[in-house]
């Protein structure tokens, strides 16, 4: 039923694409970061939640309509739902069923709950397109709350320093997450444009985004003076910086993991808190959906589908644009 084409994955009798990579004329979008709702396809269907910061980043005057989660459609005789994928709000899961046989493809999920993002769900499928970002052993996650608390404690004993605490954080995922856990007792926080403009993009769909105040021209240094500031990665380390200081930087993301990702990017903490899956999280989701033919996209592809072979599956690797949690640019994963 799913073709995976210079375009990107193409649902044949649909006449769809999912998270397509290049225009076409139809394309289901599982979520809203931008190597997954890329501009140019003529009509977009995703989750309602999802299209506020689609429409934010893509323009007013794209062509989108909005489903539910469970609620389903028919396209050309294929049967398309949309399920919670755990990843960032919206972030869903779509699962095509033609003539009994049913495709799941995920984009980027996590199965750990984190407050605000609708929680994943295990959805059963002959045919499974997974993420493997952090397709290895060695990543395994904290509980969130051990991490909030990791995050607390920094925040804490640097503005009993009169130190601002500048956290580097992606602007749609990461940032709400952090926002919207941390303990507002301990001061203001503080935001990057970015980060600020998906917020007030979110808060105007009705999502519940915890108070923030944006960085501006006029804020004074000893108005943000021990505060905690959500920034970009793109922000570290240019002049915008200088108001904070003294300061302390951090950065939340499943790289900080790695002591090399860390070093490279300069920041004096890292938090390990990741929206993808950690390796127990990947296994156990791909179980649970009771299929035996897994397509692996996006991260550790080789290694974890050789790994699935091993454990049984027909898996194979599937080339995508997907980006996966990278190291770098601000407007893709967390
Ligand atoms: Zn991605
Ligand atoms: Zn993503």
């Amino acid at each position: 039923m799913l073709k995976f084409t210079d375009r990107g994955i193409y649902c044949v009798p649909g006449d769809f694409y999912v998270d397509p990579w290049k225009p076409v004329d139809r394309a289901v979008i599982t979520h809203a970061h931008s190597d997954h709702a890329r501009w140019g396809m003529k009509r977009y269907l995703t989750h309602h939640h999802s299209i506020p910061v689609m429409r934010h980043r893509l323009g007013e005057d794209i062509q989108v309509q909005g489903m539910e989660f469970g609620e389903s459609q028919n396209i050309n005789g294929v049967r398309v739902s949309l399920h919670p994928a755990g990843h960032i709000i919206g972030s869903a899961q779509v699962r095509m069923e033609h003539r009994g046989e049913v495709w799941v493809a995920s984009g980027d999920y996590k199965v750990a709950p984190d407050g605000f993002s609708e929680e994943f769900e295990p959805v059963a499928c002959h045919h499974f397109i997974t993420e493997s970002t952090f397709g290895l052993p060695v990543y395994k996650w904290k509980p969130q709350e051990e991490v909030i608390k990791e995050i607390n404690d920094w925040w804490r004993s640097n503005a009993e320093k009169g130190v601002t605490s500048v956290l580097v954080a992606y602007a749609l995922g990461k940032a709400q997450r952090v926002i919207n856990n941390v303990d507002h007792s301990i001061g203001r926080i503080f935001t990057h444009g970015a980060v600020e403009n998906t917020n007030v993009v979110l808060r105007s769909a009705g999502l519940e985004v915890l108070p923030t105040t944006l960085v501006e021209k006029e804020t004074s240094k000893e108005e943000v003076k021990g505060s905690l500031v959500i920034a970009t990665p793109s922000a570290l380390g240019t002049s915008w910086m200088n108001r904070f200081k003294p300061f302390q930087t951090a950065m939340a993301s499943g790289w900080m993991m790695l002591r090399g990702p860390r070093r490279r990017r300069n920041v004096d903490r890292g938090f390990v808190l990741s929206d993808h899956a950690d390796w127990s999280e990947l296994n156990t989701a791909i179980k649970a959906t009771g299929a035996e033919n897994i397509y692996v996209t996006h991260g550790y592809s080789t290694i974890y589908s050789k790994y699935l072979r091993e454990q049984g599956y027909n898996a194979s690797v599937v080339e995508t644009e997907y980006e996966g949690e990278t190291d770098s640019g601000e407007s893709v994963d967390a």
